[in-house]
This record gives structure tokens, C-alpha cells and sequence, in this order.
């Protein structure tokens, strides 16, 4: 009889323990989820990662300096960098 607890409670303790690794990964995976996907809708256009074409530095759009030129619009890390793309591609 006394054996018979001691397994019962050892297959509680499994089940317990089982379980909060399963919740532990679960809520870990959907920690990810939620921030990649956390107001990302409306951020991702001005988030997005652009390529200086002079100094090949990649910068977010929102704080881009955009220039037109032949009409295209260029981003640039720096207003430095559009004069000097401007100087490089006279119009
Ligand atoms: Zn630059």
C-alpha cells in the first residue's frame, strides 16, 4: 500500500513537472509571435530596412533622407550622402 502512494505521488509530480515545460515552451513560442507581430502592421512601411547606395549603411525608411532624382526616389543614410549620390549622378 505504501508503494502504491509513493508511485501515485511520483506520477504527480511528473505530470507537474511535464507541465510546466510544456506551458514554459509554449509561452516562449507565443512571446515571439506576439512581439514580431505587436504593431507591426502600421510600423512595417517606415520600419523597413533601405540601402544607402553611397556608403551601403542600411537605415530605416522613417529616418531616411529621400531624394528625387530622375524620378526615383533614393534613401539616404545622411543628407552627405544624397549630395554626394547627386554629385555622382548629375541629372
Ligand atoms: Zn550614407
Amino acid at each position: 500500500m505504501y508503494r502504491l502512494f509513493l508511485v501515485i505521488v511520483l506520477l504527480i509530480v511528473l505530470y507537474f513537472l511535464f507541465r510546466k515545460i510544456f506551458l514554459g515552451s509554449y509561452n516562449r513560442n507565443r512571446d515571439i509571435r506576439g512581439k514580431s507581430t505587436d504593431g507591426a502592421d502600421r510600423q512595417e512601411e517606415l520600419d523597413e530596412m533601405i540601402e544607402d547606395p553611397v556608403c551601403h549603411t542600411f537605415v530605416p525608411k522613417r529616418i531616411a533622407v529621400i531624394e528625387q532624382m530622375g524620378g526615383r526616389e533614393y534613401w539616404f543614410c545622411s543628407k552627405e550622402c544624397a549630395v554626394t549620390f547627386r554629385s555622382q549622378h548629375p541629372a
